[in-house]
């Protein structure tokens, strides 16, 4: 059957009809994508302002990426870990030395990633920290977005993903974001293994932490002997301006890691960008001390480290490097916030932008139950850009790092006109 056929109507009824209803999608039926553009089934061409939750850095389709895939494709998809192939030492050389770490753990998606380093994290506590049997804590920040399995739902204070899925997973304390007192209290408890943390909350709505958060969290983690795990599943790979959020306060400008004045987080998880969309990769990184904890038949996954996605990350991340990304994230972020500035100080509709590089929010002056946001989105959607609220009353805005300058002020204008005639046309109305 060619889905050519089908118009977005039908598409949109069959997942309707035959898939659980997890979601609650934007009514537009994506067919193809390049760069920073897709097209639904009726031809129409629309800017992607969502990445996949930043997992197209890179754009959609990306050439060098597919290049890899497809000869990968040709060669070896799948051998599983019982024996050694022949890219996943080259990938993990790649990718160690990319971010400045002794040794990753190569995982598929996010949630996994993040699991990954809560083992790594509870283990590291028992053998090295010498916590006492089953005793571990793991601190974790209210309004986190960690995943969605059992364990790392138990960290998270949203009722819409947790009511009904308990019993939760013990070990597992929370302090606000943002609050370095309320941290150290819980750091200072003896059984404390980890702190888990986002550089920048980004499904709570883009919520960026005050400039010396980051490097004070990773101070006191280190004078209380607790590990540092970074999760910048969203935030890495260039998405904030740098290639990750968490050494916004390091020297180094490079496309790759030259970790100067910051210290790094002890572990860091990687995932969505890091196959530039094309397939689930993610990765756990940490040195020696941390990642000897893990010893054969104490962890895995079937499809971790398989050649296909050993190509494609090693390609995902040489189009990060070699368009340098990460500088035209910080370039046109800087310009996109200021432009939007001008739609703020001007409308009642919008109360204030924030983000950095990239990834950025608008809240819209309205009630979180409100349904303001989603009528913009769709007005948006109408002008030819896909966002999506976050949060009832947020709306991010994400778009592929390979934008260019003309294409973000096109952008800036669409959202800026949708408002403006939102605001003429249907605010309090
Ligand atoms: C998306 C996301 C995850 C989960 O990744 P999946 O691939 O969806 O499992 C974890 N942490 C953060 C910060 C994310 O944004």
């Amino acid at each position: 059957m060619s889905t050519k056929k089908l118009t977005s109507e039908e598409a949109i009824a069959l997942e309707d009809q035959y898939g659980a209803h997890n979601y609650h999608p934007l009514p537009v039926v994506l067919d193809r994508g390049e760069g920073v553009f897709v097209w639904d089934l009726e031809g129409n061409r629309y800017y992607d302002f969502l990445s996949a939750y930043s997992a197209v850095n890179q754009g959609h389709c990306h050439p060098h990426i597919l290049k890899a895939l497809q000869e990968q494709a040709q060669q070896l998809t799948l051998t599983s870990r019982a024996f050694y192939n022949s890219t996943l030492g080259p990938y993990e050389k790649f990718v160690t030395d990319f971010f400045d770490y002794d040794k990753v753990l190569p995982m598929n998606t996010g949630a996994e990633a993040v699991e990954t380093a809560m083992k790594i994290s509870r283990r590291w506590g028992y053998r090295i920290k010498g916590i006492p049997e089953n005793q571990a804590r793991i601190i974790t920040c209210h309004n986190n977005f960690h995943g969605r399995t059992i364990s790392i739902i138990s960290a998270s204070n949203d009722g819409g993903a947790t009511k009904d899925f308990g019993p939760f997973t013990p070990g597992i304390v929370s302090v606000p974001y943002n609050d370095l007192a309320a941290l150290e209290a819980e750091l200072k408890h003896p059984h404390t293994a980890a702190f888990l943390v986002e550089p920048i909350q980004g499904e709570a709505g883009v919520f960026t932490p005050d400039a010396d958060y980051i490097p004070r969290v990773a101070a006191l983690c280190e004078q209380y002997n607790v590990l540092f795990v970074a999760d910048e599943v969203q935030t890495g790979i260039a998405r904030t301006g740098r290639l990750l959020a968490s050494c916004e306060g390091c020297n180094c400008t490079g496309a790759r890691c030259e970790s100067t004045i910051a210290k790094k987080p002890d572990v860091l998880i990687l995932g969505k960008a890091i196959s530039g969309g094309v397939l689930p990769v993610s990765a756990v990184l940490a040195n020696d001390a941390v990642m000897q904890v893990i010893t054969p038949g104490s962890h895995g996954s079937t499809f971790g480290g398989f050649p296909l996605a050993n190509r494609v990350a090693m390609a995902a991340l040489e189009v990060v490097e070699n368009e340098n990304l990460a500088e035209n994230a910080r370039i046109l972020g800087e310009l996109f916030r200021n432009e939007i500035q001008k739609l703020v100080d001007t409308t009642e509709v919008v109360t204030l932008v924030r983000g950095r590089g990239l990834l950025n929010a608008i809240v819209i002056n309205d009630a979180e139950e409100g349904d303001a946001a989603w009528r913009i989105c769709l007005k948006l959607r109408d002008n030819g850009l896909l966002a999506k609220p976050t949060h009832g009353n947020i709306i991010r805005f994400a778009p592929p790092l390979v934008m260019t300058r003309e294409q973000l002020l096109e952008c800036v204008a669409i959202i800026s006109n949708t408002i403006i005639e939102f605001e003429a046309n249907e605010w309090r109305k």
